[in-house]
């Protein structure tokens, strides 16, 4: 299978944040993909900018480090590393200090006022508003578009105030929110499924969906993020970004159009039909937990340094969407660290047949349902009942039906394709101008509008999380709440 390599007009990205983890591990391996594959023009310049003392060459190996370290097997070529360390450069800046101002505005300003400018904020959440202020008062934002990451505020009110702060130096046209789910390739291939076929939307509703289950499992820990994650929890760091926006894809109403204001405005509806949970409902339809220690590895209060720490590691969520769509459907929501296994993926289970002429046969006859797989691997499957092939009776058996149509992991599948990785494709729709997959302000103002009377529920209650063992499949609690329904949660493996 072939894909088609479109490229992009040339452009000045300047990664703020251009040393840390971030830009290392993923913003620059991405860039480089994208350069080996032609996309880039060698006119383009990628410009890291931070404090520490650098020159061009020396970031320059910097990011060759980076790519040695980061890019898989065989895919780094010695000549288009080259290339791309060609269009490689560093300007050092403390973005706290107005005086660095003036040296980036003398040495880094973009080269043309025509040319595409992205800054793309790879920094703290602290760091945006000195940046867009300096931005700002050194005439550099006209024109130019803003990559920012999560965490998106702390709470509504927080949120409301970057909002804010952000329009205030950017148009919301310009504003690129970036959620790295939503530039999964199985992501997009939901809508794809769902938005180009007639097969799948007259059963996408309550009368033949079950449940549908979101879990983001991690196997790991906090992973040196420990002081941020002891502030934020599960709820803030992955369920009011990641877990809402995987839910608003899966429910979303046919856009009228693949637009990005069309797509979005849809999502927003979403968010805003979500039952807000508030009072009892909060303690019936979620569960907190935090994991102990076992022989080998600390407890979430020993790993945070912080001996009484309340803050959950895990949250389940059951959800309810109030449309004539979804209503009498619930979204199970599940999120987690040091958990069985790295593991993300959406599940839309099928209710049963309204008969069966199988009876008496010895395999239990199991829902339909369709899994889309995001990690460890992308995938799309199937999950159908089948006649056992062979002689002797009828006997049936679940059948899992590859429906990823062209791409395995992120490797060489045996058509020949290469699954990118999603930020791949977002920095460079950012530079195309394509804000389909970003999200738009009012919907980050919605989800934190929904997480936030949780968060103020809990803490009313003054309950304090679960426990969870480490590697198991979450607290107890958590299958407490799915066994008042007659449904289960699919197993993290
Ligand atoms: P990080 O490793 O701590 O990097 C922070 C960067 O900011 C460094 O390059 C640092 O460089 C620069 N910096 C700090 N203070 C500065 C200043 N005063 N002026 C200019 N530059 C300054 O953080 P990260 O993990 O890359 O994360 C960056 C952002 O992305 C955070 O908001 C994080 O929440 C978000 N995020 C990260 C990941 C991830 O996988 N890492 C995933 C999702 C979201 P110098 O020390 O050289 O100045």
């Amino acid at each position: 299978m072939s894909h088609k390599i479109i490229p992009v007009p040339e452009f000045d990205y300047f990664v703020f944040g251009g040393t840390g983890d971030l830009a290392r591990r993923k913003l620059l391996p991405a860039l480089y993909y994208r350069f080996a594959d032609g996309q880039i023009p060698e006119s383009a310049r990628i410009i890291g900018c931070s404090r520490t003392d650098l020159d061009d060459i020396g970031y320059r190996q910097l990011v060759e480090d980076a790519l040695k370290e980061w890019i898989k097997g065989n895919d780094l070529d010695e000549q288009l590393l080259d290339g791309f360390l060609s269009i490689i450069s560093y300007q050092r800046i403390d973005v706290s200090d107005p005086n660095s101002w003036k040296d980036f505005e003398r040495n880094a300003s973009p080269t043309n006022p025509d040319r595409i400018t992205v800054y793309y904020l790879s920094v703290s959440p602290s760091l945006f508003l000195p940046i867009i202020q300096g931005l700002k008062d050194n005439g550099l934002h006209h024109h130019a578009r803003l990559v920012v990451e999560k965490p998106l505020g702390f709470d509504l009110k927080s949120a409301q105030e970057l909002n804010g702060f952000l329009l205030d130096a950017f148009d919301e046209s310009r504003i690129y929110r970036i959620d790295h789910y939503l530039g999964k390739e199985t992501v997009q291939n939901l809508m794809a499924l769902r938005f180009a076929n007639s097969l799948f939307e007259p059963m996408w509703n309550a009368r033949y969906i079950a449940n549908v289950q979101i879990t983001v499992a991690e196997s790991i820990g906090m992973g040196g993020r420990e002081e941020y994650y002891d502030r934020s929890g599960a709820m803030r760091d992955m369920m009011q970004n990641h877990l809402l926006q995987l839910l608003c894809l899966s429910a979303m109403e046919p856009p009228v159009s693949y637009k990005p204001d069309h797509i979005r405005d849809e999502k927003l509806k979403v968010l805003r039909s979500l039952q807000p949970l508030v009072g009892d409902d909060i303690r019936l339809n979620t569960v907190r937990g935090q994991y102990v220690e076992n022989d080998n590895d600390p407890s979430y209060r020993q790993e945070a340094k912080n001996p009484g720490s309340n803050t959950e590691s895990y949250v389940a969520i059951k959800a309810s969407i109030n449309n004539w769509r979804w209503s009498g459907t619930p979204f199970y929501l599940r999120t987690g660290k040091r958990l069985r296994a790295n593991m993300a993926e959406i599940s839309f289970e099928f209710r049963h047949a309204p008969h069966s002429i199988f009876t008496g046969l010895d395999t239990p006859i199991k829902p339909n349902a369709m899994v889309i797989r995001l990690q460890p691997d992308e995938r799309i499957d199937l999950e159908v009942m089948t006649k056992e092939p062979g002689p002797g009776g009828m006997r049936l058996r679940q059948s899992i039906l590859d429906a990823t149509f062209g791409g395995g992991s992120n490797s060489q599948t045996d058509q020949g394709f290469r699954m990118p990785d999603a930020y791949e494709r977002l920095l460079l729709d950012v530079v195309r101008g394509d804000q389909t997959l970003f999200m738009r302000g009012d919907e980050v103002e919605a989800a934190w509008c929904w997480v936030d009377s949780i968060i103020e529920g809990w803490a009313l209650s003054g309950e304090v999380p679960e426990t969870y063992e480490i590697a198991s499949q979450g607290p107890a609690g958590a299958f407490e709440l799915i066994a008042k329904t007659e449904h289960r949660w699919r197993t993290i493996q």
